[in-house]
């Protein structure tokens, strides 16, 4: 294990639907600490690239490595495979994932979601699973939700209880896609909250969002997305406040 490496490198990511070239090579570093915030118009690549972080897309090539531990893509005749499985099975316990709709599983409660793959992936006793969660869900402020089912809860309140479900599983890097988009106005605050909390306790992040205001303010890093590639990237004042490129330019004044 590389000491000293950096938490995540992505590396020439490129991913295509038959015909359609998703991602031109697409590349990013995460050190310890960073919050990289990915902007982009709608369909410019931004969830198939988080899905490739995670391997929940294969790339056609390109590589990840977290901490060091590199994943190579083999490139075959239909697309990407990874070199090992079982390598793609210990990444994504290593990684951590929100999505736009919440995604939490509507047969079991907010502890028993929270509880779920601590306790079948990573073999916890279910007692130090539960006190685990109980400390996430007071952490998301929903604690006095852990009997309710995810259809009883807000939106803001399933997608905390997503943040919390990531976050037992101890994962070195969040990955968040579009976490609020799909909740009502009122109900952003309290999502954005927990997460500007997450970085500010100092936790390694890649953040999808629309959201200027929140990424200008907690980003590290932001990369603009266009048309699969990376078209502007830099600290959040050079990128909002005088970006380079004219897409750039133009995708702001039309996300303000
Ligand atoms: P964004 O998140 O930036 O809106 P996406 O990564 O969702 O963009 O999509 C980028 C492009 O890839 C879109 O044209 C979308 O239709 C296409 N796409 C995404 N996933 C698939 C898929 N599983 N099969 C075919 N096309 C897809
Ligand atoms: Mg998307």
């Amino acid at each position: 294990m590389a000491d000293g490496a950096p938490a995540l490198v992505v590396d020439e990511v490129h991913k295509s639907f038959g015909p359609l070239e998703v991602l031109k090579g697409v590349s990013l570093t995460a050190h310890d600490g960073d919050v990289i915030v990915m902007i982009g118009s709608s369909g410019s690549g931004k969830s198939t690239f988080l899905r490739c972080i995670n391997l929940l897309e294969i790339p056609d090539s390109g590589t990840i490595t977290l901490r060091g531990e590199t994943i190579h893509m083999i490139e075959t005749r239909h697309g990407g495979r990874p070199e090992s499985w079982k390598q793609v099975d210990r990444l994504r316990t290593r990684l951590g994932m929100v999505f736009q709709q919440f995604n939490l599983w509507s047969h079991m409660t907010v502890l028993e979601n929270v509880i779920e793959a601590p306790v079948h992936v990573l073999k916890r006793p279910r007692a130090e699973a539960v006190e685990l969660a109980m400390g996430l869900l007071e952490k998301v402020g929903i604690a006095d939700k852990r009997d309710h089912y995810p259809s009883h809860l807000s939106g803001g309140q399933q997608q905390r209880a997503a943040i919390a479900r990531a976050l037992a599983m101890e994962p070195e890097v969040m990955l968040f896609d579009e976490p609020t988009s799909a909740l009502d106005p009122e109900l952003v605050g309290e999502v954005l909250r927990v997460i500007r909390q997450l970085a500010e306790e100092g936790r390694t992040m890649i953040i999808v969002t629309h959201e200027m205001g929140f990424a200008r303010e907690v980003a590290s890093d932001v990369l603009f997305l266009h048309q699969g590639r990376i078209e502007e990237q830099g600290p959040p004042a050079q990128v909002f406040g005088n970006p380079a490129s004219e897409r750039c330019r133009q995708f702001l004044a039309s996300n303000r």
